[in-house]
């Protein structure tokens, strides 16, 4: 484990990320202008957006969270998504915002959009912390993103490195 940035093409300051995240906070806050918006975190590597994000919002909305399971500890996606924890709430009624820390293939990002609708939430948008397009095998609508980043192996800020440093504040990349 290393508690230092690494030196890859891929630097995200704390400074950057909370800046970013008070931008698409005030963009949900205009966009569910008399809506509650019910925000829904794609554990693990979405559990510090989703925080910030949430609290960015300052206005009446409630969570719930999920566990994806496509990649166990390797870096390159096995193409099968997995159900790992559902959801407390039901979804009906709800405008649901999904909340995912990171858009690679696009796979489990599509996998998800299917389950949800199948739960017939009265909307559904998602917010993603970072894209990288160069990698997409499936194309996935995102309503609200933080970064486009190059094709580079992430972690920081809730996104791992064979689970490890989630709790840097910052991202970085690997050569
Ligand atoms: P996709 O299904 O879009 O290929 O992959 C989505 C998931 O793969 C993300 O939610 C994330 O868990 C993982 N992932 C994809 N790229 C990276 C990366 O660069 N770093 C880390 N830590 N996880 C990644």
């Amino acid at each position: 484990m290393s508690l230092a940035p690494g030196t890859g093409p891929v630097q995200i300051t704390q400074e950057q990320l909370q800046a970013r995240i008070v931008e698409l906070a005030a963009k949900i806050r205009d966009d569910y202008r008399g809506r509650e918006p019910h925000l829904i975190c794609v554990l693990n590597g979405a559990f510090m957006f989703h925080a910030d994000l949430v609290r960015a919002l300052g206005v009446p909305c409630t969570i719930d969270f999920l566990q994806a399971s496509s990649y166990g500890d390797a870096k390159q996606s096995s193409g099968e998504v997995r159900l790992v924890k559902d959801l407390q709430f039901p979804l009906s009624d709800r405008h649901v915002i999904l909340v995912e820390d990171i858009v690679d293939t696009g796979i489990t990002m599509n996998y998800l959009l299917h389950y949800l609708e199948g739960r017939g939430p009265a909307s559904l948008k998602v917010a993603a912390l970072l894209s990288k397009p160069s990698r997409r095998k499936v194309e996935v609508p995102v309503e609200y993103l933080g970064f486009t980043i190059p094709d580079a192996f992430v972690y920081g800020y809730g996104l791992d490195r064979s689970q490890y440093d989630r709790n840097l504040p910052f991202i970085t990349s690997q050569d």
